[in-house]
């Protein structure tokens, strides 16, 4: 269900910038969301199908982006995707840390009219 909550934010940020930028109505948004958020696309959508009715942001297409978590080696301070199976660093071999980066979501672009 956390998914509500960050449509909501999403929501409040893309009516802020709109309206910030004089616009007449959101066209698109688009919107990275890290692959370890545990989000849901199909959730997004949803709740922003019903949350954004009667704003300017109504309708808006919402392209989405995951990407793949980050890892950071402490050993050798590299940064490196996660991929399914490895956890370590491909450099020295010691497993790595989570960066902030992949968790969570961001708000690449909005575009409007
Ligand atoms: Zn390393």
């Amino acid at each position: 269900m956390h998914e509500y909550a960050v449509t909501e934010n999403i929501l409040k940020i893309v009516i802020e910038q709109a309206a910030k930028a004089d616009a007449k109505k959101v066209l698109a948004i688009r919107l990275t969301i890290g692959a370890l958020s545990g989000f849901e696309q199909d959730c997004i959508q949803m709740y922003y199908e019903e949350l954004s009715k009667d704003t300017i942001a109504a309708g808006a297409k919402l392209i989405v982006t995951k990407v793949e978590a980050q890892l950071h080696c402490r050993n050798c301070d590299t940064d490196f995707a996660l991929t399914h199976t490895d956890y370590n660093c491909p450099t020295c071999g010691v497993a790595g840390v989570y960066n902030d980066d992949g968790r969570d979501f961001m708000i690449e672009s909005i575009e409007i009219e």
